[in-house]
């Protein structure tokens, strides 16, 4: 056996170091995602006089920053959906994330210049960035084990642990890089930091070596030809139908909707077009029905994003102006309950994770879509306590942050038993060469829970915070109820996906 074929299957901790590679690349990723979406909106509402010291702002209104906010933080995500197709049909994922990671170097680089024109290339270079760069690195996570393989949600629960390291250090050190040296250095940092993450990259080649290759070659049988399948759409009537409708409902929506969701309805239906198609396609029963619950399981990606999203947009602006946040005399500051999150996630990942294990052990119930129910389920109850702060408020005109830190705790448990599973799970149900194009749907998917979030909390303006976090409470709690209903119909359609997984060698 070659050296490098030894170093790929070297371990640490009991994980393929290639783990350790993708966490800290994706660690240094998501740093300048979110060091650089914190300042967005600050950026573009601050005045165009640089009367404080961070420098010149854009001048926008908050109305106007929000919409951009709105559409570019769907965007990045929306676009994993291109980034999975290039690299299951032209590059493989490896590559992706190179590419991916060259661009957001770029991108970052150009928003550290002043101009107009560089703040939009800038966002739109980190939009194709992120697009090529996430979802096919998450891809690779799962590439790391053998089909069956018991460490595959454990892996993806470190991973995660990477990415909220990211945040949290990106949430602490942006905002103190911009006070003492403005705007642009915030943005340069961002930039500085993705180069590290793009050399850590490619200094870990070597441990990568079997993961996010091109699985299809040219001329293969198997060659993904997304032309034909599109083609194939009309020879296939009740996809024809349901094609017409949903670019019907396009149309109506672009005529009556705010400018921006006409081409999104019709890139989504072209998304859903292909979906169908594949369905079609697909040459067994098992993997069909394995397709068809993912895609379901979607729907709880959607609604959990949508309510936990709220974060950063309704939570945040509570947390402003209706919360005593006053400590020992000290007023803490709005943007730090934004770090409890990333913070819990660190405290309670491997926690999270072992709990299930053992349950799994035990011979208890402990498939993802179960975790993904309950996950939807707790982060709903984490609702409950803006219920109470709400109703603190309204009786003495301030609450308590308790309540906040309370909820943010239930959000963060929440997401560890949905999202690094939801990762982990489309790995095992989808098949290897449309692996990528999955995971980008996903993401898309969560791309459109956070626009669901943003109109939903804009709805706070017209009903109050308290319908609708009470709203939000009763909504989740009733999907997630819904989907434990119906988990065996569900769970029998994953054909055994996950009930033989044990230790196995990668
Ligand atoms: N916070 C996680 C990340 O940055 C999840 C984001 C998402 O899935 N939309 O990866």
């Amino acid at each position: 056996m070659s050296t490098t074929e030894l170093q790929h299957q070297k371990q640490l901790f009991g994980h393929p170091i290639g783990l350790y590679v993708l966490f800290l690349t994706e660690m240094w990723e998501r740093f300048s995602y979110y060091g650089m979406r914190a300042l967005l909106v600050l950026y573009m509402t601050a005045s165009t006089l640089g009367d404080d010291m961070r420098g010149e702002g854009l001048g926008w209104t908050s109305k106007e920053a929000l919409a951009l906010y709105g559409w570019y933080t769907m965007l990045v995500y929306v676009m994993s959906i291109p980034g999975g197709m290039i690299a299951d049909k032209l590059i493989g994922q490896k590559k992706a994330v190179l590419y991916g990671a060259v661009i957001l170097c770029l991108g970052h680089g150009v928003l550290v210049l002043t101009d107009i024109w560089a703040f939009y290339t800038g966002l739109g270079l980190v939009i194709l960035g992120v697009g090529l760069l996430k979802p096919n690195i998450s891809t690779m996570v799962g590439g790391l084990y053998k089909e069956g393989d018991i460490r595959r949600d454990k892996g993806f629960s470190i991973f995660y642990i990477g990415i909220n390291l990211g945040s949290l250090l990106a949430t602490i050190i942006v905002g103190l890089v911009v006070n003492e040296w403005g705007w642009h250095a915030g943005f340069g940092l961002a930039g500085i930091v993705m180069v590290i993450g793009l050399i850590n990259y490619i200094y870990g080649q070597k441990y990568l070596i079997h993961v996010g290759n091109l699985e299809i070659t040219e001329n293969d049988p198997n060659e993904i030809s997304y032309g034909k399948l599109y083609g194939k759409l009309f020879k296939s009537p009740l996809q024809l139908v349901i094609t017409i409708v949903l670019l019907l409902a396009s149309a109506y929506g672009w005529y009556a909707l705010e400018t921006g969701y006409g081409p999104l309805f019709v890139f989504l239906t072209a998304v859903v077009v292909l979906l169908m198609m594949i369905y079609k396609e697909l040459n067994s029963q098992a993997h069909k029905d394995r397709f068809l619950v993912l895609l379901l399981s979607f729907i709880m990606v959607i609604v959990f994003w949508g309510a936990f999203e709220q974060a950063g947009g309704l939570m945040n602006l509570y947390t402003e102006t209706n919360t005593d946040r006053v400590l020992f005399g000290w007023e803490i500051p709005t943007v730090m309950f934004q770090s409890l999150n990333a913070g819990f996630i660190i405290i309670f990942a491997t926690f999270v994770a072992s709990i299930w294990a053992k349950r799994k052990l035990k011979g208890r119930e402990a498939s993802s879509l179960f975790k993904m129910a309950i996950g939807i389920i707790i982060m709903g109850f984490g609702f409950l306590f803006m219920v109470f702060a709400a109703m603190e408020f309204e009786k003495s005109g301030a609450s308590s942050m308790i309540w906040l830190v309370l909820a943010y705790l239930f959000h963060t448990i929440g997401e560890l038993c949905l999202s690094p599973v939801a990762l982990s799970f489309i790995t095992k149900l989808t098949p290897v060469k449309y692996a990528s194009l999955m995971m980008g749907v996903y993401f898309a998917a969560t791309g459109l829970g956070s626009k669901v979030a943003g109109i939903v909390g804009e709805a706070a303006s017209d009903f109050g915070e308290y319908t609708i976090f009470f709203g939000i409470l009763i909504f989740t709690v009733i999907i997630g109820t819904l989907f434990i209903l119906i988990l065996k119909p569900l769970k029998r359609l994953t054909h055994n996906a996950e009930e033989n997984e044990r230790i196995l060698e990668s």
